[in-house]
C-alpha cells in the first residue's frame, strides 16, 4: 500500500514535466516550414530551369563527337561542357547511324522547323512522321538492328560456353565468370 502511494506521487509529480515533448516535439521544426521560403524555393527552381534550358537552347547542335579510337567514341556534350561514353548516350549512338541534327534519318532531307510533321523518337533518332510511319512500319531499323546483333551475339556465346561445359560443370559460376569479364572489357 505504501508502495502504491508513492508511485502515485510520483506519477503524479511527472505529470507536470513535459521533458518528452520539448525534445522530440517542440524542437524538431522543418528547415522549410514557412509558406515564404517554400515560395522563394520554387522561384529558385524556376530561374534555375530556366538557365539550363536557356543554355540547351542556345547550345543546340554544338554538341560533338570527341574520340575515335578502335570504334570508342565519347561525346562532347556542349551544355553540359563534359564528355560521355557511348553508352550514357540513348540508344541512338550506340546504333551504326548516329542521329543527325535537324535532319530526317530516313530520307535525309531537312526538317521544315516546325515540329509539325516531324518527330524524335525515344532512341534519338528522328523522322518525318510520313518516313516513320509509312515507310520504316514505326520502327526504327539502325536500332532494331543493333539491339538484334546483341541479342544474337549474346545468344550465341551462351550456346558456346554451354556447349563447353562438362556434366558436372557449374553453369551459374561460369556466366558470372563471363559477366566480370564483359563488365571489365
Ligand atoms: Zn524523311
Ligand atoms: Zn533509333
Amino acid at each position: 500500500m505504501e508502495q502504491l502511494s508513492k508511485t502515485a506521487k510520483i506519477i503524479n509529480a511527472k505529470k507536470a514535466d513535459n521533458a518528452f515533448e520539448n525534445a522530440f516535439v517542440t524542437q524538431h521544426k522543418s528547415m522549410y516550414a514557412t509558406k515564404d521560403h517554400l515560395t522563394l524555393l520554387t522561384k529558385k527552381a524556376k530561374v534555375f530551369l530556366l538557365r539550363v534550358f536557356e543554355d540547351v537552347y542556345q547550345k543546340l547542335g554544338q554538341s560533338s563527337i570527341k574520340n575515335m579510337k578502335n570504334n570508342k567514341f565519347t561525346f562532347q556534350l556542349a551544355s553540359l561542357n563534359f564528355a560521355v561514353d557511348k553508352k550514357q548516350m540513348l540508344l541512338g549512338f550506340s546504333s551504326d547511324s548516329f542521329p543527325s541534327f535537324n535532319i530526317c534519318d530516313y530520307c535525309y532531307e531537312q526538317f521544315d522547323g516546325t515540329s509539325k510533321g516531324s518527330m524524335v523518337i525515344a532512341c534519338s533518332h528522328g523522322y518525318h512522321e510520313s518516313c516513320f510511319i509509312n515507310s520504316l512500319n514505326k520502327k526504327c531499323h539502325y536500332c532494331e538492328k543493333f539491339l538484334n546483333l546483341g541479342v544474337d551475339k549474346n545468344v550465341s556465346s551462351l550456346l558456346t560456353r554451354l556447349s563447353k561445359l562438362g556434366p558436372k560443370s557449374n553453369l551459374v559460376e561460369s556466366l558470372e565468370a563471363d559477366e566480370t569479364n564483359n563488365l571489365e572489357s
